[in-house]
């Protein structure tokens, strides 16, 4: 029997390259290997989110976007965290089992609390919680992570064990699979590739517009001149070349060291390296879009299968915890 893998992806709305390399790439991976549940985490959006105007769009763009670049719905079950509401329900379960102090401790928590000191919310301190009240619900038994998620995954685990050792077994421990996500620098050549910081492209870009996009990008800042020789080792588009023309990154090295090249012809091979690279994703996001209701029909199937899971999980956690069941009262009388 296959393993299922479960992961979450906050809704951030049109995806853009380093979206597609660091995640989504990886999502058409593992279909071909495990059961996938691939979710839309709106509720751990709200512990950020200054406002929810743009939520419903967010989702549905990107989504969109999954689906373009070959997650399949008849293989992944793809839905959105609010639509099944067992998930809200485990989450205070295990809540009451969770010592505060394990939260407090989350590296990520107190990174949060600097970033937002405005907006130290209750949802922030309990992220973990609902984290892993997403992966038992499914009975994952796989989280694709990087590294620096490692220390999440350990405390969901600890969370089931201790559910386990307190009533008896139900959860399979999750277990990291680990990813190589590369970090993919945005178009400053200083941030990660991300919306808000304004340096990405999008998946979904027009040629036209890949070509504007890269035209912006930063090179190597001590190459004044078309007759200066570049080094490519610290240029971020030589490092997106490695993703969009490895096959020529050896000739491009070489051209760029000894000035063969200037930066505005080599920015012209990548912009027509990244078109066509996503040309196939494009055509296939735009007969998607053209079908009026397809991605709200993915996510509602995928949330009617995703809920199946979860009442059959919810009964098993309610019989454990010896709580009073509704079915219970007609029994009893
Ligand atoms: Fe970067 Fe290309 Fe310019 Fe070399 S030629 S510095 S690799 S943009």
């Amino acid at each position: 029997m296959r393993k299922r893998v479960f992961s979450g992806f906050r809704p951030t709305g049109r995806q853009h390259i380093g979206n597609y390399l660091g995640a989504v790439r990886n999502f058409v991976a593992l279909q071909d290997e495990y059961d996938c549940v691939y979710c839309v985490v709106d509720i751990h959006a709200l512990t950020t989110l200054e406002g929810t105007e743009s939520l419903r769009e967010d989702i549905q763009e990107m989504v969109l976007d999954w689906l373009a670049a070959g997650v399949d719905p008849q293989k992944s079950i793809i839905f959105v965290q609010s639509h099944v509401p067992q998930v809200q329900e485990l989450h205070t379960l295990f809540s009451m089992l969770t010592p505060l102090s394990w939260l407090l401790r989350v590296p990520t928590f107190k990174e949060k609390v600097k970033m937002q000191p405005h907006n130290v919310n209750y949802g922030l301190v309990g992220y973990p919680v609902l984290m892993t009240a997403d992966i038992a619900l499914y009975k994952a038994q796989v989280v694709p992570v990087g590294e620096d998620q490692l220390a999440h995954l350990e405390l969901a685990r600890e969370i089931v064990r201790r559910f386990n050792s307190m009533y008896g077994f139900v959860f399979p421990e999750p277990k990291a699979k680990l990813t190589n996500f590369p970090l993919v620098l945005g178009l400053d050549g200083v941030q990660k590739m991300g919306k808000s910081y304004g340096n990405d492209i999008e998946m979904a870009a027009s040629p036209q517009e890949i070509s504007e996009r890269v035209m912006t990008a930063y090179t190597d800042p001590s190459r004044k001149y078309r007759s200066d020789p570049g080094h490519p080792e610290v240029c971020n588009v030589f490092r997106l070349h490695g993703f969009f023309t490895a096959a020529r990154a050896e000739e491009i090295a070489s051209d760029c060291s000894s000035a063969r090249i200037g930066c505005v012809d080599c920015k012209k091979i990548l912009a027509q390296s990244i078109s066509s690279n996503l040309e196939p994703f494009r055509e296939r996001r735009a007969g998607f879009a053209s079908r009026p209701r397809y991605v709200s029909q993915v996510l509602a199937d995928g949330a009617n299968r995703a809920e199946a899971i979860a009442k059959e999980t919810m009964i098993e956690v309610r019989e454990k915890m010896s709580l009073l069941q509704r079915a219970d009262l007609e029994r009893l009388g």
